[in-house]
């Protein structure tokens, strides 16, 4: 094997934190301490790079963690990272150990920054994605996604167990901020008679369409699930909307809200966390710098940061198209 292009790395988790970062971090540790280069701990993203808050760490600092949701170096949004003066800070902690590599676990505003430090500094960066949302191009699921998903699937059906007893109608909303993946996957899955979507043109004849075509078929309760970025307005609104069109239904918002950032990462997420942080080591050693490691069809892919932030997954449309079918 060729000389490795790093010697001394720095991880961190940084941004919205997701079920799985623990087992990336794991992975990262482990597989630097394997190719022998040092590798450090920051804590709080961001911030501990600003604030010196690093720690050594070895294949046992991350003993245990695999199974544990969150983030045992904690995360945190750092507004001093914005500014040229923090990352300058940053900078001069990472040349006092000697840091010459860093994977940077987190969404699309981590990557942002460690574009930014990199193309002032040089210090290589490389992204793994870690957020529930799957916003992220250049990678077919990020860390946490799976987790996210299930945790809303098990919720969503409790959720029809009290709407069946009652002959409700249930509006549940679920995460993902600007994508609607959660809400599509996880509508399929629990047979919602309407999913809204920001990636369709929804609109509120339709779902009317949706409820006379329910009660017509004979179902007395009904689950809609909603993404929290659906353009059409906010579930309270929807519902509102609803029940002026519907005045008899006894109808009901449930907001699922953080529980879907937390609890065990799913094998999927265990899965596809320790191949990135993997694959973000190897990516450093070869050289590699600004790149995103994803896992596309099942293969270690490296996408340029610019364009992991720029371009987005498409919303399969045959997924949506399924959906509608299996609602009537
Ligand atoms: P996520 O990584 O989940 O998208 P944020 O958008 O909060 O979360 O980004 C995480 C952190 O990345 C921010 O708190 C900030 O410190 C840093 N960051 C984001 N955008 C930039 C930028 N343009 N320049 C420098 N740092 C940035």
């Amino acid at each position: 094997m060729k000389e490795s292009a790093v010697k001394k790395i720095a991880v961190f988790t940084s941004g919205g934190d997701a079920p799985g970062m623990n087992a990336a971090l794991r992975a990262v540790v482990r597989t630097a301490s394997y190719y022998n280069i040092e590798c450090y701990g920051v804590r709080e993203g961001y911030n501990g790079l600003i604030n010196d808050d690093f720690t050594r760490m070895g294949p046992r600092s991350v003993k245990n963690i695999i199974t544990e949701g969150g983030t045992i170096l904690k995360s945190a949004r750092s507004l001093e990272f914005k500014t040229k003066e923090g990352r300058q800070k940053a900078y001069e902690n990472c040349v006092k150990r000697g840091i010459d590599g860093m994977v940077c676990i987190g969404g699309d505003g981590t990557f942002r920054g460690a574009e930014v430090f990199n193309k002032e500094y040089g210090i290589k960066v490389i992204g793994v994605p870690g957020t529930i949302d799957n916003d992220i191009f250049g990678t077919d699921n990020t860390i946490g996604y799976d987790t996210a998903l299930n945790t809303a699937m098990e919720a969503i059906d409790k959720i029809r167990d009290t709407a069946t007893s009652h002959n409700r109608i249930f509006f549940v909303e679920v995460m993902g901020r600007d994508a609607g993946f959660i809400a599509l996957n996880s509508g399929l899955a629990t047979g919602a008679i309407g999913i809204l979507i920001p990636e369709k043109k929804d609109s509120i004849e339709d779902l009317f369409t949706r409820f006379e075509r329910a009660e017509k078929a004979g179902k007395a309760s009904s689950i809609v699930v909603v993404a929290e970025g659906e353009k059409l307005g906010s579930i309270y609104d929807i519902a509102k909307a609803t029940q002026a069109g519907f005045p008899d239904y006894d109808i009901r918002v449930a907001i699922l809200g953080h529980i879907q950032r937390g609890g065990s990462p799913s094998c999927a997420d265990r899965v596809l966390a320790s191949r990135l942080g993997y694959g973000a080591v190897i990516g450093l050693m070869d050289g590699k710098t600004n790149m995103m490691a994803g896992m596309q069809s099942n293969k270690l892919t490296f996408t340029s940061i610019d364009e992991a932030i720029k371009k987005h997954n498409e919303m399969d449309q045959e997924l949506l198209k399924i959906s509608e079918i299996l609602a009537i």
